[in-house]
């Protein structure tokens, strides 16, 4: 039990495929006690009755795109506990339209809004999970933050556009988070997922030439499960896992060192 004790709150649950679910299901597993997050109403009967397979979680509602519903998710989770020691931003969203076609053409707004729940997300609510982390000057503690990215964000994957930017974004706020947190002994990291078909990848024009090639190229021959993804999670929210900060690891069967 790797995380007996702890408490992580976790964005980004939608449905039963989420990468979110498989983590949570990890760290329940592994002990935590977990704060699970839906974006809205709609998302609230598919979220409960998965969190009712998990050790018992508060679900809040919270929309990262609107400050004023992070700060009540906030104030909710103060009411109910005093420390947090992870979370888990699990969230991305670009325009359907600029996920098809070539990046050229992304509109202002695409690319603004993107960026805004893909990436700025974490930044904010890292500041408010750090007083929550951080413990006392007698008993100092510390955190952990995870962030998932993909590829992407690195390399030219056709038809990504521009959510491979917001992950370029991303994955510079992971560093320079870790840098400003670091001193409060909050580590923040990111895990650069394989594709998983999932709701969010369905957006993803040729999502499906990505599975295929990952799976004909990685060295391991195969796509990834979204368990692997969970137990990734769980080593780096977990203390064995305590001198690693600002990392992009990368749980895709060894796609990534490949030229193919
Ligand atoms: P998913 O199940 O669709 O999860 C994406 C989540 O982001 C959904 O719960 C979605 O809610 C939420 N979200 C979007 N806009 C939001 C907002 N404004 N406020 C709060 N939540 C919002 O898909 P997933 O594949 O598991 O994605 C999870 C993370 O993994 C994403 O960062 C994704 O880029 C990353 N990732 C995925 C893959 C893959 O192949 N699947 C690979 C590498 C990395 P709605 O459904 O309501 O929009």
């Amino acid at each position: 039990m790797l995380l007996d004790g702890m408490t992580g709150l976790i964005l980004g649950i939608a449905n039963q495929r989420s990468l979110a679910y498989a983590i949570a299901q990890a760290t329940s597993a592994a002990g935590a006690k977990l704060i699970a997050t839906y974006q809205n109403e709609r998302l609230r009967r598919n979220v409960e009755p998965l969190a009712a397979t998990l050790n018992n979680p508060l679900v809040l509602q919270c929309d990262v795109a609107s400050d004023e519903q992070i700060l009540r998710l906030f104030a909710s989770i103060r009411e109910n506990t005093d420390r947090l020691d992870f979370v888990v931003h699990a969230i991305a969203y670009a325009l359907r339209d600029d996920l098809e076609g070539e990046y050229v053409d992304t509109s202002r707004e695409g690319f603004r809004v993107a960026h805004d729940v893909s990436a700025y997300s974490l930044t904010v609510l890292a500041r408010h999970a750090a007083p929550l982390m951080t413990g006392t000057e007698e008993v100092p503690r510390g955190g952990s933050i995870v962030t998932l990215t993909y590829l992407g964000g690195q390399r030219v994957i056709p038809h990504y556009n521009v959510m491979g930017v917001a992950k370029a974004a991303l994955e510079s706020s992971v560093r320079y988070l870790a840098y400003d947190l670091g001193k409060k002994n909050i580590r923040v990291n990111a895990i650069a997922a394989g594709p998983v078909r999932t709701l969010a990848a369905a957006g993803i024009s040729r999502f499906s030439w990505m599975l295929h090639h990952q799976e004909a190229y990685s060295p391991l021959g195969r796509n990834i499960e979204p368990e692997e993804v969970g137990a990734a999670t769980v080593f780096l929210v977990s203390h064995m896992a305590r001198s690693i900060t600002g990392q992009i690891l990368h749980v895709d069967c060894g796609y990534h060192i490949m030229g193919t």
